[in-house]
């Protein structure tokens, strides 16, 4: 097994797309199962830390190691099975996410989680839990695991199957594949209702599997994964739409929403995104044909099954009419390269906007909050007057139809920087006032652990932290991410 120490070799591994960084002694690549077994085996017996690298583009730091040694996922990157008829695949964690769909996408098959980042690794975005732009009609990644091959932090491997180890109430029994039992009391912190990648997911008769998805590598390495596949549609219907008002954008938002929800009505979005003044005009100097006169615009894509187009297509010019969206600008896509063009538009501002922050050496100030749908226009308005008074520069967009938002300050020194500080912790406040998450999709990993706290409190804390204990005792993997060990 290859193993890395020199310092310029290691660097990459230090850092993620957040920009936290951090140190260790050596990278380790394994190659199989066996290699990550012994190095866990290893680092429990003689008590130092490991951390879990994907490939990097996580926003909260929560692969980079503060000390010990990183495991590298870089070289299980396989695809183990792909079958089509009963519409699953086999992977290895290290397989990248734009891989996957293009394989799965040869086949006619759809695998819905799309973060907007693809060059990820999948077995990281079960890791987080991840979501994109089609969660809104499909769920986060959770909704596709179907079984894990997970090392625990002592080396042993559980086997994890949905529907094999289902909590009695508040009790899960997980067994080992050397017969070892293990006891999980479940603890009662309540998790918001709304889309939700903050801390250990706690459920009365919960699925052990579900335990494992969105713990940021902290509670064991993910070594194989099987993946639930769907029917590819037969084509999509894509369009960007412009308003001359904030209400106005916000009020198709939710007539979009409330529409899509409802089984019996024919429009159904499966992404309902949105971007504000700000976010336009950032994305000017690429995309010239950005309108600079309007105060916001709506992305929506929504899957086409049958020969339907012009009788959808009028349904949605309807109702972009009724929301008094600009009907002479619309963008509407139905081929593949006007499509790729929309896309580029939504991917290319979480790109701007992250490269913008590198750049300037600040650590990511992007909120990642979602708020029950009752509130969210309310919150939004409250996000922005509050950034927007304190005169420092931001762009804001997001998964809307989640009510879910990243607002990103833009701080330009070290002092707005930590007035941005402020602010993102009162955004954080309110959400979890309103029951919503302080983190949506991106996780906690270890920039975020204040705002943990925020809504789970200590008590909270210290029960994920009992979790942690019975299945990582020396509290070796992820060390930093979620919470401190004591
Ligand atoms: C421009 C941009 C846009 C983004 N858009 C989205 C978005 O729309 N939605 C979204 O959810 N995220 C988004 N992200 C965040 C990021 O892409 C995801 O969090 C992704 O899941 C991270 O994958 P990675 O391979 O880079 O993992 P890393 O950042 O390397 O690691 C992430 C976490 O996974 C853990 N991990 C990695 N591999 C394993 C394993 N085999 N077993 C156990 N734990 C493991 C790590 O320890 C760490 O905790 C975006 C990031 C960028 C830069």
């Amino acid at each position: 097994m290859l193993i890395k120490s020199n310092p310029d070799e290691i660097q990459a591994y230090l850092v993620d797309a957040s920009n936290f960084k951090g140190t260790c002694e050596k990278v380790f690549f394994p190659e199989n199962e066996l290699d990550v077994i012994s190095i866990l085996k290893d680092a429990n017996d003689k008590n130092f830390n490991v951390t879990v690298s994907g490939n990097g583009t996580g926003l909260t730091g929560a692969r980079v190691p503060t000390d010990g040694v990183v495991i590298s996922i870089d070289k299980l990157n396989k695809i183990l099975e792909l079958n089509i008829d009963e519409k699953y695949i086999v992977i290895e964690p290290g397989v990248l996410l734009s891989f996957l769909n293009d394989e799965v996408k040869k086949v006619n098959l759809l695998y819905p989680p799309d973060p907007t980042e693809q060059n990820c690794y999948v077995g990281a975005t079960i890791a987080t839990n991840a979501s994109g732009a089609k969660t809104f009609k499909y769920g986060p990644t959770r909704s596709y695991v179907l079984e894990l091959d997970v090392i625990l932090p002592n080396g042993e491997k559980v086997e994890l199957k949905r529907g094999d180890f289902i909590a009695e109430e508040n009790l899960l029994i997980i067994k080992t594949t050397e017969n070892d039992v293990i006891e999980i009391l479940l603890p009662d912190y309540k998790m918001p209702a709304t889309k939700n990648a903050s801390g250990y997911f706690i459920h009365n008769n919960m699925d052990a599997i579900d335990l494992f998805i969105g713990s940021e590598g902290t509670l064991g390495i993910i070594t194989k994964a099987k993946l639930k596949l769907l029917d590819a549609p037969f084509n999509t219907l894509s369009c960007v739409v412009f308003f001359n008002s904030e209400k106005d954008g916000l009020y198709f938002i939710s007539e979009g929403r409330k529409k899509s929800n409802s089984p019996d009505n024919p429009l159904s979005a499966r992404a309902l995104e949105f971007f504000d003044k700000n976010a336009l005009e950032f994305l000017r100097d690429d995309f010239s044909e950005i309108n600079g006169n309007f105060e916001c615009a709506v992305w929506f894509e929504q899957e086409i099954n049958a020969d339907i187009e012009d009788e959808l297509t009028e349904l949605w010019f309807n109702q972009i009419e009724e929301c008094n969206g600009d009907t002479d600008n619309i963008w509407v896509a139905l081929q593949e390269t006007d499509k790729a063009r929309i896309k580029e538009f939504r991917h290319a501002i979480s790109y701007k906007v992250n490269e913008y922050i590198s750049r300037n050496n600040f650590r990511k100030l992007g909120t990642d909050v979602a708020v029950p749908d009752s509130d969210f226009n309310d919150f939004y308005f409250y996000c922005q007057s509050l950034v927007k008074s304190s005169g420092i520069d931001s762009v804001c967009y997001g998964h809307f139809g989640n009510s879910h938002i990243h607002l990103n300050m833009l701080p330009k020194n070290e002092e707005e920087f930590l007035i941005g500080k402020n602010l993102y912790k009162s955004i954080c406040e309110k959400a979890v006032e309103l029951n919503g998450t302080v983190s949506a999709e991106h996780g906690i990993g270890k920039i975020k652990l204040d705002y943990l706290k925020l809504m789970y409190g200590d008590d909270g804390i210290n029960k994920m932290k009992s979790i942690k204990k019975i299945l990582d005792p020396n509290f070796i993997l992820g060390r930093g991410t979620m919470f401190i060990a004591d």
